[in-house]
């Protein structure tokens, strides 16, 4: 964790932004965790009569509602539902969404998938009219995907890249899945000329290679400090944690434990 919104920070306007063939639709999921709520992204080529729905968000019957008018704008039917990951601010509205759409759900991880053989990290799905690469990005969560949409140069990276701070390495991730992810991302960025990143929360993005380098740069600061906790003398991760977030709401203490614990466990193996 280290998604902390600054107090009083002001919510951004992320609902109805997007791309040429992306929109956001926001639930109303607000949280220190999900930023503004979680970003919902319909995808098509403008004038095909398809669409695909990535992250459904939370059971929320009003905003499932909301995305299903959304995607259905213009006699459209979804056509494909895909998760980037199984966390349930994202896939917790799936099983709801597939039964108002009639749409498939594709997920890496096989518990997630509804009536769909699934996702292949480097695989190219055509759907909508749209070409969407399938990205394998492990760290957030072991079963993290992003989604390259090429065609607006624009990335849907889930909770591997966030529109604000920084993100949380969960208990089904991996630090050092996620720093290597990181630096594929980096490459990607120039090599795909990615203009736009277009996260699972927070708002829109305009410069990927900016803020990866940002998220490399302050991972390297984090461990860093964890480094300088430990050589302070702190023994446990509780204990690193009220060194190195000192300065951050308290509430939000839990979750910096489970980052630092994640970053203990990389130090270890890294150590060895
Ligand atoms: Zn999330």
């Amino acid at each position: 964790m280290d998604s902390l919104i600054p107090p009083g920070a002001p919510r951004a306007v992320v609902d109805g932004t997007g791309t040429e063939r992306a929109r956001c639709v926001l639930a109303p999921n607000p949280s220190p965790m999900t930023l503004d709520g979680t970003n919902t992204w319909v995808i098509a080529e403008p004038g095909s009569t398809e669409v695909v729905v990535i992250d459904p968000g939370p059971d929320d019957e009003g905003h499932l509602r909301r995305v299903l008018q959304a995607a259905a704008a213009g006699d459209r039917r979804v056509a494909q539902v895909i998760l980037t990951h199984g966390h349930d601010d994202h896939s917790g509205g799936a099983a709801r969404f597939a039964e108002l759409s009639g749409a498939p759900v594709a997920a890496l991880d096989p518990a997630h998938r509804l009536g769909s053989e699934g996702l292949t990290a480097g695989e190219v799905l055509a759907v909508a009219g749209c070409e969407l690469r399938v990205v394998g990005t492990p760290g957030h969560s072991a079963d993290s995907v992003s989604l390259l949409l090429a065609a607006d140069g624009a990335l849907l990276t889930g909770d591997t890249v966030l529109g604000r701070g920084t993100t949380v390495i969960a208990q089904d991730g991996g630090l050092g899945d996620y720093l290597r992810t990181l630096d594929e991302l980096r490459a990607l960025a120039d090599e795909a000329g990615l203009r736009t990143v277009l996260p699972g929360h927070g708002p829109v993005l305009d410069d990927p290679a900016g803020v990866l380098d940002f998220y490399i740069a302050h991972r390297q600061e984090r461990l860093d400090q964890v480094r300088a906790a430990l050589a302070a003398g702190a023994r446990t991760a509780a204990e690193v944690v009220a060194v190195v977030y000192a300065d951050v709401d308290r509430a939000l203490w839990p979750a910096a434990e489970a980052s630092v614990r994640a970053q203990l466990e990389y130090l270890g193996e890294a150590g060895k």
